[in-house]
């Protein structure tokens, strides 16, 4: 039966030596279920790094080197390394891996990054999904020995909060079916990809912690801690506890924990390590997390929550919009129009000169009286498209919106879109890969 086991370690600055220490420090008291050799892929959270805009919500580069140290002292059993991402928001990964400077890494190391919109992708099969039958993951994620997730501790609107190793996977798959059920199914979506990337061993970068606002442009608070576990269920439990929040009222936690995967309750984990919990909470209580109803958030605009309420899609995807302008253009908030905003259904009569409709729900609203109705289709819309439809149709716009961001998302990336289609159509038909077990 598996040891259960999250190690807490002190960790006060981005120094790789002294992160490269901790995590050996944690391996030799943490029982891993395979070892940790042949082909091993690390999978960071680089949703978005910008030198100016996403400071905080990124996996640093220093975590990821102590990781890199750790598997070069395994010497010839390791054949090879690769970093594999997807970011976020339609911009190219190679841009976020530049920004974040593992271009630098990867050299001294050795190791190959993988982007995954412009490289080879094979199809798996989940044999436990409930939304996801089959998904699209990067060939080397297929055919790993051994997984690594090195997430960033931070809070994310559109999970209740709370962003941990079991979100991370959201990152594995490609963008069409990323949004495939980003709505209130999410947390079945998130678990379901554990049948793809289930890691045999997690290193999260909590020694800054991300808070508040919007999961890109969010700020940060120094916390010090980095967290070692060999199991991504028991790492979010341990790591919600950090954060004052109760793990098992989190949607994909309590999930995991009814569809058998990590352990049945908190008590069942064992934790070790330096840092004691109540630290962590001791700075946590003091911040707010942003996590309210998108209705709720203090604005001229009259937002109004029909259903369903998808706190993973039309709802949760405005208020992380809303945070955006908050966290790093505030004044823009004072420029909002007073009109009416549906998000989901409403049956009630709404009438205005001009209404806002988010989502293709809000679209079907029945008893509409305005002079002009603009729509943000989709189910949930992206980011991308909020935020352009935003600019043009009522002139907000949004911090992402930078020249640097403009070029990459909207020529880099499609470019680097054909190179992925391209590439894949030798791979496309035939390549379907068993994963391997759990190794329990
Ligand atoms: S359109 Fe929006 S509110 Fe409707 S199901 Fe999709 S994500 Fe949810």
């Amino acid at each position: 039966m598996k040891t259960f086991a999250v190690y807490l370690g002190t960790c006060s600055a981005y120094d790789p030596t002294g992160i490269a220490g901790l995590i050996r420090r944690a391996l030799e008291v943490i029982p891993l279920s395979r070892p940790m050799t042949g082909r091993i892929v690390v999978k960071p959270n680089l949703v978005m790094a910008h030198p100016k805009i996403a400071t905080e919500s990124f996996t640093r580069k220093e975590v990821i080197e102590g990781i890199l140290r750790t598997v070069a002292e395994k010497g010839a059993a390791v054949e090879c390394v690769q970093l594999v991402e997807k970011s976020g928001l339609g911009v190219t990964t190679a841009s976020m891996f530049r920004w974040a400077g593992y271009n630098t890494l990867a050299r001294e190391y050795g190791v190959r990054l993988w982007a995954m919109e412009e490289n080879p992708r094979v199809r798996v099969v989940l044999e436990n999904g409930r939304i996801h039958r089959h998904v699209s993951v990067a060939r080397p994620m297929a055919e790993r020995d051994f997984l690594i997730f090195a997430p960033k501790l931070k809070t994310n609107v559109l999970t209740q909060g709370f962003s941990g190793a079991l979100k991370l996977n959201v990152g594995t798959i490609d963008s069409r079916e990323r949004l495939h059920h980003h709505d209130r199914d999410l947390p079945v979506k998130i678990v379901d990809l554990l049948g793809a990337a289930d890691p045999d061993l997690i290193v999260t970068d909590g020694i800054r912690f991300a808070f508040g606002g919007n999961q890109m442009t969010q700020g940060g608070t120094d916390l010090g801690v980095v967290i070692v576990a060999n199991d991504a269920v028991a790492h979010d439990m341990v790591a919600a506890r950090l954060l004052n929040l109760d793990p098992l009222r989190i949607d994909h936690i309590r999930e995991a924990v009814d569809r058998g995967y990590g352990p049945a309750r908190p008590e069942q984990i064992r934790i070790l390590g330096d840092y004691p919990v109540e630290r962590a909470q001791a700075v946590t209580s003091r911040l707010d997390f942003g996590y309210m109803p998108v209705e709720k958030f203090p604005c001229n605009f009259r937002i109004r929550s029909g259903t369903p309420y998808c706190t993973g899609g039309c709802q949760g995807i405005f208020l992380d919009w809303l945070h955006m302008i908050r966290d790093r253009k505030p004044g823009v908030l004072g420029r909002f129009p007073r009109i009416p905003v549906l998000i989901g259904k409403v049956t009630d009569r709404v009438e205005a000169k001009r209404i806002l409709l988010v989502g293709d729900c809000a679209a079907a609203s029945p008893d509409l009286r305005a002079g002009r109705i603009v729509r943000i289709p989709g189910c949930p819309p992206t980011h991308k498209r909020i935020i352009l439809s935003m600019m043009l149709r009522f002139f907000l716009i949004a911090p992402l919106v930078r020249p640097s961001l403009i070029w990459d998302g909207f020529v880099l990336y499609p470019v680097k879109w054909l190179k992925g289609r391209l590439v894949n159509l030798k791979f496309r038909p035939s390549r379907w890969f068993p994963i391997p077990d759990s190794g329990e």
